[in-house]
């Protein structure tokens, strides 16, 4: 394994994520080698002291697990071919008729796996509540609750939850508090060190960075929690590849310097949109003013909002952008724009969807690293073409969005 610079520990966020993993200690590259190899030779039958097989360890893969163990605070760092499947691995922690509490307001990935494959595969109840208020987590919790899951800030709609005292009502009920961190990244927040005992990542997302990888991770401080969690990323085998657990490496070496200009130009985005007349509603942490939970440094790069307008107007506005490409998936250098009733959260039910807020009027968008000028002109462009269709949304609305599958 790797030697981690035990000095690192003492750099400040900046620092830490240009030099939290080591050069290679074989050959001293700065860039660490892509170790592009299934098996490894072995020194005698069953000595299994050094690398054996690339699903249980690679070299690649342990130096982004021990980067991401030390810039999330944690002492085990696991990483999977993607954030699904290392969400998946935290269920294997449970059995039939264990209780989950979790935010409402999540990835709908999550939620579809929550949904559509522990409850029905294997019993596993959950029960969504807004956790903004820690005692709706406190009342949700039974004798079978062993999971609570949360996402802060949330996706799409960017709530904030605190979360010591979400993490002391978990530890009162011996439970365990698990943190999607994918938005705000260790370089905003540390989950791990205001009480979760473990952190959840889609890598894909800020991390990597540059929208051209998949990954996933769980990272945790408690060493018995990290060895059961080893023991299903190897059993079952979601791994991540060397190649991707490079570009991961890679991506991570620019975080700061991409996530303080994403923020900058999120911040400059929200501003313009909150003083235009077609929006209704805009979203992004901190703008009302009030100060970030978790120390948050600053309120990250993403935005969402919400016009009064049906899906077929909102359909013109996000197909009126340049700029802004109408995708899936978010944190990467480009701008995006995703309509997410009909993208990232239609696997959630459209009454429920409705319920938590998710209606056809919310666009949520991933602010790049361009010229904010340029972005907020794009906006300012499509939300011209969005006010010539005039059609606006109700309730009851017939014409809804199509609910075809996300990916
Ligand atoms: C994308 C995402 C996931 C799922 O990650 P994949 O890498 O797409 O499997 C989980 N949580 C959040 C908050 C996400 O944005």
């Amino acid at each position: 394994m790797p030697q981690k610079d035990e000095n690192a520990r003492e750099f400040r966020p900046e620092t830490k994520v240009v030099r939290s993993h080591p050069h290679d200690p074989q050959t001293g590259a700065v860039s660490t080698p892509i170790y592009q190899t299934a098996t490894f030779k072995l020194a005698a039958p069953g000595d299994e002291s050094g690398y054996v097989y690339t699903r249980s360890a690679n070299p690649t893969r342990g130096a982004l697990e021990s980067a991401l163990a030390e810039l999330e605070g944690g002492k085990v760092g696991l990483t999977f071919a993607s954030g699904l499947a290392a969400t998946n691995t935290v269920f294997n922690l449970l059995k039939a008729g264990d209780h989950v509490v979790a935010g409402d307001d999540l990835y709908g990935g999550s939620v579809r796996q929550f949904d559509q494959v522990h409850s029905p595969n294997t019993n596993i109840k959950i029960t969504y509540v807004d956790a903004r208020d820690p005692r709706n987590v406190e009342n949700a919790i039974t004798d079978k609750t062993k999971l609570v899951w949360i996402e802060t800030p949330t996706n799409p709609l960017l709530k904030l939850y605190d979360i010591a005292p979400i993490a002391d009502v978990t530890r009162k009920n011996e439970a365990l508090l698990a943190v999607d961190n994918t938005f705000a990244t260790p370089y905003l927040q540390r989950p791990l060190d205001f009480g979760a005992d473990l952190v959840i990542h889609s890598l894909t997302k800020y991390m990597a960075g540059h929208s051209d990888t998949l990954g996933g991770a769980l990272i945790t401080k408690d060493e018995k929690l990290g060895e059961r969690l080893r023991f299903y990323q190897n059993a079952v085998g979601a791994v991540l590849a060397p190649f991707d657990s490079w570009l991961i490496l890679r991506g991570i070496k620019t975080l700061a310097v991409r996530l303080d200009r994403q923020a900058e130009n999120a911040l400059a985005v929200a501003r313009y949109l909150e003083k235009h007349a077609e929006i209704k509603e805009v979203f992004y942490p901190g703008l009302d003013g009030v100060p970030l939970p978790n120390k948050m440094k600053t309120g990250g790069g993403m935005v969402s909002f919400k016009v009064d307008y049906d899906f077929d107007s909102v359909k013109t506005l996000v197909m009126s952008t340049k700029l802004f490409t109408l995708a899936e998936s978010l944190g990467g250098v480009e701008s995006l724009i995703n309509h997410p009733a009909s993208m990232t959260h239609a696997a959630i039910p459209r009454e429920t969807r409705l319920k938590y807020g998710i209606d056809d009027g919310l666009v949520r968008l991933s602010i790049g690293i361009e010229n904010s000028a340029d972005l907020i002109d794009d906006l300012g462009f499509a939300l011209k073409a969005l006010s010539g269709s005039r059609k606006k949304q109700t309730v009851t609305s017939q014409r809804s969005c199509p609910g075809e599958s996300p990916s």
